[in-house]
């Protein structure tokens, strides 16, 4: 946040349109709604629940398994879209990935999506990659999250071990092969009886985020729930 003296020389603007608003790495109104909904919470069977249901007991019936609870992304990824998280993401300003967050939480916490949840775990960056940027992008999107729905977040129980997120060169098979193995639960227990809620930036080909989750499906008292800002498919 700016002190009122600069904001004066540097006013706030909407992150798409440039049209000026009432605080940083914000967007306008008009432009804000206008971001592609999914309207997944209110789909049962969404795109995400298709995409991950098969690592779970019953492939394909999601209610057959209640470990798995629900999932879904909140946009549809477009050039907006893409614009947006990738500024948040690699020009150092978390905090619109914060306000994503907490636009999200907004909109979908009366559809009961965030119900019974106890913890906001968001999906692990290698160390090294931590250092590089400096923070985790999908935790700020939970500690968006996090001011809306009161939730506590989860960053020390799962991490990963593996440096994989240069991948845009690859094709979906290099993809897959490449993050396996890549997160590491040390203290299961730790989830043992809890419901989360695993939150990523972007879902594309899902292949990050199915290797997270068959870290922790072992973990047979843990019950789960998947949210992404946005979803690629
Ligand atoms: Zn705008």
């Amino acid at each position: 946040m700016l002190s009122p003296l600069l904001e004066l020389f540097y006013p706030s603007l909407c992150r798409v349109c440039q049209r000026g608003v009432d605080s940083n790495n914000t967007l306008c109104t008009e432009c804000l709604s206008k971001l592609p909904r999914t309207e997944h919470h209110l789909l049962r069977d969404n795109n995400v629940e298709m995409l991950l249901s098969d690592l779970f007991d019953r492939p394909r019936k999601r209610w057959y398994d209640r470990r798995f609870v629900c999932g879904g992304a909140w946009l549809r990824y477009n050039d907006d879209v893409a614009k947006i998280i990738h500024s948040g993401k690699f020009f150092e300003c978390p905090e619109l990935l914060e306000y994503l967050g907490r636009q999200a939480a907004i909109e979908w916490q009366q559809s009961g999506f965030f119900n019974g949840i106890d913890l906001l775990v968001p999906v692990p960056i290698h160390p090294r990659r931590l250092n590089d940027r400096g923070y985790n992008q999908s935790e700020y999107i939970c500690r968006g999250m996090a001011s809306i729905l009161r939730l506590p977040i989860d960053t020390t129980t799962i991490y990963r071990i593996k440096d994989t997120e240069k991948q845009s060169q690859l094709n979906d098979e290099e993809r897959k092969k490449n993050v396996e193995h890549a997160f590491h639960i040390p203290e299961p227990e730790r989830w043992h009886k809890k419901h989360i809620l695993l939150v990523d930036d972007v879902i594309t080909t899902g292949a990050t985020i199915r290797n997270c989750l068959k870290e922790i499906t072992p973990i047979r008292s843990c019950r789960i729930s998947v949210f992404s800002l946005a979803i690629a498919r």
